[in-house]
């Protein structure tokens, strides 16, 4: 049985005493006997604090990105050593967003892949489709190339550190979101794409998250879909009480 994963990805909001904040009032809500995992992913210059924050606690802190070289003349960017040595063992890696303002590649992807699994980190590893791709009807193959293109040199082991989110571009931030149908489909199809490279039994243990939009009041339905085992979650993790309320339906 796969546990669920409820993952708040805080991109570039929140002030320190409002990361302090929003943990703060987590930590008030938030039941402990979760049966969920939870992540926060504040801004880099917040991690230690909320490291700090969240120790002895149901909520677990990543990184938002990081940077594949083990360090060296790279300015502006952190390395997995660094995130190390502050207790921060998850990074999400290929955000939509890292790949459509920062022009990360599915070859820089690769690299940072490769570097999260020689340094043993959870890596929340984001594919999804452009709208016009969906459009177009290629969302199955652009998903499964960029699977195949940044984690199918890893070998089978790394999958015990690897979590898919699977969003949807035209669902980010938008409003908009995948139906429950078309999360499963998908969802079920990336289950399968694993399956056929590496084995069932691996893919069947592979948590893949769904992301895009996902609010309270559409959080259940999603996740009690059979291949969705949770969220990452954007706009809504930035409110206490909405992001308690899809820990919620995780468990459900
Ligand atoms: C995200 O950025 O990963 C995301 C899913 O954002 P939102 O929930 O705001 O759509």
């Amino acid at each position: 049985m796969r546990k669920k994963i409820v993952a708040g990805n805080w991109k570039m909001n929140k002030t320190l005493p409002e990361t302090q904040n929003l943990i703060q009032d987590l930590l008030r809500v938030i039941n402990t006997e979760n049966t969920v995992e939870v992540f926060v992913a504040p801004s880099f210059v917040n991690l230690k604090t909320a490291i700090e924050q969240t120790k002895n606690s149901a909520v677990k802190v990543a990184a938002q990105n990081m940077y594949f070289a083990e360090n060296g003349a790279y300015t502006g960017e952190v390395s997995a050593n660094m995130l190390q040595s502050i207790g921060v063992d998850t990074v999400i890696l290929g955000h939509s967003e890292r790949r459509a303002y920062f022009g990360e590649t599915d070859k820089i992807l690769k690299q940072k892949a490769e570097q999260a699994y020689h340094k043993n980190m959870m890596n929340i590893f984001c594919i999804g489709e452009k709208l016009e791709e969906r459009q177009a009807g290629k969302h199955f193959s652009v998903v499964e190339s960029q699977l195949k293109n940044a984690l199918f040199d890893l070998p089978e082991d790394a999958f015990k550190k690897i979590v898919i989110a699977y969003e949807p571009v035209w669902a980010i931030g938008t409003g908009e979101t995948a139906t429950p149908e078309q999360a499963q489909e998908i969802h079920h199809f990336i289950r399968e794409v694993i399956a056929k490279k590496y084995d069932k039994a691996l893919a069947d243990s592979l948590r893949i998250l769904y992301g895009g939009s996902v609010k309270p009041n559409n959080a259940e339905e999603i996740f009690s879909q059979p291949d969705v085992d949770g969220g990452l979650i954007g706009g809504a993790a930035l409110k206490a009480d909405d992001f308690n309320a899809i820990i919620e339906a995780g468990k459900s």
